[in-house]
């Protein structure tokens, strides 16, 4: 019997459904409370950097092959697992202001963004889909964790940034 072979194995871009199917979508009630992780790891790679990574212990895997799993009550949105996965795969959203988002990226190009810049945001294929305002910035391991005011249709779009030079 053949197995679907899932969109994101064929073109590299994971949706929103992926995340949602292995149960990677902060609930609704937890994203209105403030900053919360969005991990979109939804392949079981040998990898789980982010359980060590998280001082409050919200993520967890039962073996190392396994899709992680998020304690929402436990998760701060601090973005220290942002800094550290290696694939670039963890977010923080915060939807808990009224017209705005906060989206939290990695970020490993250069410029680094500074506290106010206006850049481009961009998507889950890499596309623009406009423009957004720094409002943190914070460096590790050569890594730098961005927030942005995004609008907030766009926050769980964005997935990275572009610095206007
Ligand atoms: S954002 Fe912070 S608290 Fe939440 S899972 Fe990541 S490291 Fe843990
Ligand atoms: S550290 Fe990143 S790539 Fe590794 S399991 Fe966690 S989310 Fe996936």
């Amino acid at each position: 019997m053949s197995k679907e072979i899932p969109p994101f194995r064929v073109n590299g871009i994971i949706s929103l459904e992926d995340i949602k199917k292995v149960n990677l979508l902060p609930p609704e009630e937890r994203l209105k409370k403030g900053p919360v992780v969005l991990i979109e790891c939804p392949e079981m790679i040998p990898c789980n950097i982010c359980v060590s990574a998280c001082p409050f212990h919200a993520i967890s895997m039962d073996k190392i092959i396994d899709i992680p799993r998020v304690d929402w009550d436990k998760c701060i949105g601090c973005g220290v697992c942002v800094s550290l996965c290696p694939g670039l795969s963890i977010f923080v959203v915060d939807l808990s202001k009224e017209d705005k988002a906060l989206v939290t990226v990695p970020h490993e190009f250069l410029p680094a963004p500074k506290k106010g810049d206006e850049v481009t945001l961009l998507g889950r294929d890499g596309k623009p889909l406009g423009t957004g305002k720094v409002v943190k910035v914070w460096e590790r391991n050569k890594t730098y964790i961005v927030t942005v005011e995004t609008p907030k249709e766009l926050a769980f779009e964005v997935k990275a940034i572009w610095v206007k030079k």
